[in-house]
């Protein structure tokens, strides 16, 4: 089912340093307030968070009903306001975009200065939903990806690496 890493641990390191830095650059002067969406996002955003050289604060939101557009529930919200804030949503993967843009849609109500989107994962191609990414790590096709907290029906969640897994979940 799991072959060759698609991106192996060394090459995440490398994109997180990266989005890191330009997080850092982008709101010096600033404490962005990043929000996870758990759980997939957990391992991603810790080491983001690592990579960064400013102050931040980190936050999370849970979604359920993800994927079919249908439906979708906050049902974690923010612990802290964000009014005011600049807000950083951090989400694993961005594939028809229903998910995050329901989560930037609920964050835009309580008035944020800045609300951008990070991504580990984007599958462009797949999008039915304009949403604007600012900063993503990888761009994937169309293979059901687990490892580096991403999961397979809870699965593989703890495989450093990103991996391709041979089926979709039904
Ligand atoms: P969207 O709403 O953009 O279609 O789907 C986004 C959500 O679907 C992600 O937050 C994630 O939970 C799930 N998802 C989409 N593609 C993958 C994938 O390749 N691997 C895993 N583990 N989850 C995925
Ligand atoms: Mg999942």
């Amino acid at each position: 089912m799991i072959g060759d890493p698609l991106f192996d641990s060394e090459s995440i390191a490398g994109r997180v340093a990266a989005i890191g830095a330009a997080i850092s650059q982008d709101y010096r002067g600033t404490t962005p307030l990043m929000i996870a969406v758990l759980g997939a996002a957990a391992r991603f955003v810790s080491d983001l968070a690592r990579a960064l050289t400013i102050p931040h604060e980190v936050d999370c939101v849970s979604v359920t009903g993800y994927g079919d557009g249908d439906g979708i529930v906050l049902e974690k919200d923010v612990a802290m306001p964000i009014g005011g804030r600049h807000v950083i949503v951090v989400g694993d993967t961005v594939d028809t975009g229903l998910t995050l843009q329901y989560v930037v849609k609920r964050l835009l109500e309580r008035g944020p200065a800045s609300l951008a989107v990070c991504t580990l994962l984007d599958r462009p191609h797949r999008r039915i939903v304009d949403i604007k990414i600012k900063y993503r790590a990888f761009e994937v096709p169309d293979v059901f990806v687990v490892g580096y907290g991403l999961d397979y029906l809870g699965r593989y969640r703890e495989l450093p690496a990103l991996y391709a897994h041979g089926t979709w979940p039904v």
